[in-house]
C-alpha cells in the first residue's frame, strides 16, 4: 500500500505544561495505522515559558521532530505559516498546543480528504463560553460570511487539514498579516467540515487577549477583501440620490405653490448631493487602491488542483512526432 506522510504543525505559546502530551498523542494515533509515516513541526512563537527547552528535549530522542524557533512573538498565523514552510508530508495537519484539538479523531478529520475534498476542518458543536466571547463569535462568523465568502454552514475552527497543493498555495502569500482561513477561502472550493468534540484547555490560560483577538480580526478582513472600501461607493449613491430626488421635490413643490419657502429644502438637497458626489468619488478611488492591493497581496487567479498529461514525456516512437 501506498505510504502517506503527514506533517503535524503546532504553533507553541505558553504551552510547557501540555505540549508533550499533545506530541505523544500524535505518536500514538499515527501508531494505529500501518501506511501512514509523520512528522511533527513545532514552532516556538517566542513563548515567554520553557515550552522551547521542552520542545529541544523531546527532539533529542525522536527525529520526526522538528523544531523552529521564532525571532519574536509573531502570533498563532505567522507561526502556522514558518510551520507550513517547513513541512514535507502529503497532508499538512494544524494542530493547537494545549490539547484542545482531538488528534485522536484524526482519522475521521483524514477522511473527507480521500473523497475528494482539500480541506478538511474539524467542526465544534456550540462552545459553553461567555456571552461576549459567544457575540464574538457569532459577530466573526457572520464578516467571513460577507467579507470573505465563507459558505454559511462552513465553521472554521483549530484543526485543520489540508492537501499538499493547498499548503504550496497558502505559502505563495508572501505579505505580513496572513489568515489562514482566509487563505483557505482563497485556494479552494472543497472544504469539508467534520463534527467532532472541543476539548477543554489542559493547563494555563488562552494566549488570546481580548485586544490580541481583534487585531488579528481587523487584520484578516482587511487583508483580503476590499468591500469595507466598496462601502464608501454605496453610500455616496444612496446619499446623492437622496439628494437628487429631495431638490426634484423642492422645485416641484415651488412651481406647484410659489409662496413656500424653499430656502432650507434647496440649501439640504445640493448639501446632500454634492456629499454624495464627494463621497462616491472616495469610493472609486477605494476601488483602485483596492486592486492595487489584492495584486500585491498575491491573490491566484485560479488555482491548478490536479493536471493530467501535462509535462509528460511523449513516449519514443509515438505518433506525435511524425506529424512535422
Ligand atoms: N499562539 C501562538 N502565538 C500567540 C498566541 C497563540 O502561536 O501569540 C498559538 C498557541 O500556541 C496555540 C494557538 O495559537 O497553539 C491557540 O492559542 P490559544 O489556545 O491561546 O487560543 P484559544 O484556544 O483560546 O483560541
Ligand atoms: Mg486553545
Amino acid at each position: 500500500m501506498k505510504q502517506v506522510k503527514l506533517s503535524f504543525v503546532i504553533p507553541c505559546y505558553r504551552s510547557e505544561k501540555t505540549i508533550s502530551a499533545v506530541l505523544d498523542e500524535i505518536k500514538t494515533t499515527v501508531a494505529k495505522k500501518d501506511n501512514y509515516t509523520y512528522e511533527v513541526i513545532t514552532v516556538n512563537d517566542s513563548s515567554p515559558d520553557q515550552v522551547l527547552s521542552v520542545l529541544k528535549e523531546e527532539s533529542a530522542s525522536d527525529r520526526y521532530l522538528k523544531v523552529l524557533d521564532l525571532a519574536k512573538n509573531c502570533g498563532k498565523h505567522a507561526a502556522l505559516m514558518a510551520g507550513y514552510a517547513y513541512a514535507e508530508g502529503d497532508i499538512i495537519i494544524s494542530v493547537d498546543d494545549d490539547g484542545q484539538c482531538p488528534v485522536n479523531q484524526l482519522w475521521k478529520l483524514l477522511e473527507p480528504l480521500e473523497q475528494g475534498y482539500d480541506i478538511s476542518i474539524a467542526q465544534y458543536s456550540a462552545k459553553k463560553q461567555s456571552t461576549f466571547k459567544n457575540f464574538g463569535s457569532f459577530v466573526n462568523a457572520k464578516m467571513t460570511q460577507i467579507l470573505l465568502k465563507k459558505p454559511k454552514e462552513l465553521q472554521l475552527s483549530n484543526f485543520s487539514a489540508m492537501k499538499k497543493f493547498v499548503c504550496a498555495e497558502i505559502l505563495k502569500y508572501q505579505n505580513p498579516y496572513p489568515y489562514i482561513d482566509g487563505l483557505f477561502l482563497r485556494t479552494t472550493g472543497r472544504i469539508a467540515n467534520v463534527p467532532m468534540e472541543e476539548r477543554e484547555r489542559q493547563a494555563g490560560s488562552s494566549g488570546y487577549t481580548l485586544i490580541k483577538s481583534l487585531n488579528l480580526w481587523l487584520n484578516g478582513f482587511t487583508a483580503f477583501s476590499v468591500l469595507p472600501l466598496r462601502f464608501a461607493t454605496v453610500l455616496g449613491i444612496s446619499f446623492s440620490v437622496v439628494g437628487f430626488l429631495f431638490g426634484l421635490w423642492t422645485i416641484i413643490r415651488k412651481i406647484f405653490n410659489p409662496d413656500i419657502m424653499a430656502g432650507y429644502s434647496s440649501l439640504m438637497a445640493v448639501v446632500l448631493f454634492v456629499s454624495g458626489i464627494l463621497m462616491m468619488m472616495l469610493g472609486l478611488i477605494g476601488e483602485y487602491i483596492g486592486r492595487i492591493y489584492i495584486s500585491i497581496n498575491n491573490s491566484p487567479q485560479y488555482v491548478i488542483r490536479e493536471a493530467i498529461n501535462v509535462n509528460n514525456e511523449l513516449p519514443k516512437g509515438s505518433g506525435h512526432d511524425k506529424k512535422s
